[in-house]
């Protein structure tokens, strides 16, 4: 106690005459989470990281992803899955998350999407996964998908980049080669209206990720799985270069917390901690962009902020 200054008892009695011990967050959009599957958990990949751990049910994961959104005053959400598991977490918050596919593109059926998304169950298209089938975003087979999405200005979510260590094992057709954003190009040339965002920052392709955002405004990144799977050198590193080119105003958080919902936690932790941004910076990453690219209303940015 001796080394504490006058003026931070000051502090501690008005946090706890505000019958709270810590800061409030500002608002934050999490542009990349999952839903779960009983199945998936019982099997899949072991805990990532230390400290972490699988839910035991995908009942318990929705509530875990909700508790930690909560926590950390994460106002929406956008989450994927197959249909089935992601309608669960979407009823469960219906105002907070925004719900689209990772499964069954390609292969779901069109028109049915379409009713989804009529009715609002879906709001996006993606996440698009077909990088795990060994398919380009340019393949023809996916065009119906971009097609309806732009029609309906969805915004598209598309994997690039890498995926964990070994994974051609449980996912034989994976290529780390159609992770490569340039392979958007020629489906962002057939669909000029469509919003579309890279999963993963593009990493770690960082030259090819400049070059698309470089040349198409439609497009934007988010920072999900390697703002906390990897360490932090590499993730802060390679944003630290998209922030030098001028890019700030496009990338988006995300978490992709898959089967862990800590792994929230330590995503936003990990922006919030990044000494080379700005406090503006870290707001744009955390909530401006996202809410702009996703056209939220001047009123719903209104009521994301009203206090908690
Ligand atoms: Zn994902």
């Amino acid at each position: 106690m001796k080394f504490l200054k006058p003026w931070t008892f000051f502090f501690v009695a008005a946090a706890v005459c505000l019958g709270r011990t810590e800061p409030s967050r500002q608002p934050i959009i999490d542009v990349h989470l999952h839903s779960a599957s009983d199945s998936a958990l019982k099997g899949g990949w072991p805990d990532p990281v230390p400290g972490i751990s699988k839910p035991a049910s995908a009942r318990e994961h929705t509530q875990q992803t909700l508790a930690m959104m909560d926590r950390y005053n994460i106002v929406l959400g956008i989450a994927s899955y197959d249909s089935e598991n992601v309608e669960r977490l979407r009823l469960a918050a219906p105002d907070r998350i925004w719900a689209g596919l990772s499964y069954g593109i390609p292969g779901f059926e069109i028109e049915k999407m379409r009713s989804l998304y009529k009715s609002g169950k879906l709001r996006i298209m993606g996440e698009v996964c077909a990088q795990y089938d060994g398919l380009s975003p340019s393949d023809p087979v996916l065009e119906p998908y971009f097609a309806l999405a732009e029609s309906l200005d969805v915004p598209a979510c598309v994997h690039m980049g890498v995926s964990f260590s070994g994974i051609t094992q449980s996912a034989p057709k994976f290529r780390v080669s159609m992770g490569n954003p340039l392979l958007l190009e020629e489906m962002l040339n057939r669909h000029p209206k469509l919003r579309v965002w890279i999963a993963h920052m593009g990493f770690p392709y960082l030259q090819e990720t400049i070059g698309i955002l470089s040349v198409y405004p439609q497009v934007s990144i988010d920072t999900s799985a390697i703002d906390w799977l990897a360490s932090p050198e590499p993730f802060l590193s390679y944003l630290k270069e998209l922030i030098k080119n001028g890019l700030g105003d496009r990338i988006m958080f995300g978490s992709d917390q898959m089967d862990w919902p800590e792994a929230i936690g330590i995503a936003v932790e990990t922006i919030e901690k990044a000494a080379f941004l700005t406090a503006e910076q870290k707001r744009d990453i955390l909530y401006n962009n996202a809410a702009r690219f996703l056209r939220l209303s001047p009123e719903q940015i209104a009521k994301h902020h009203e206090s908690r």
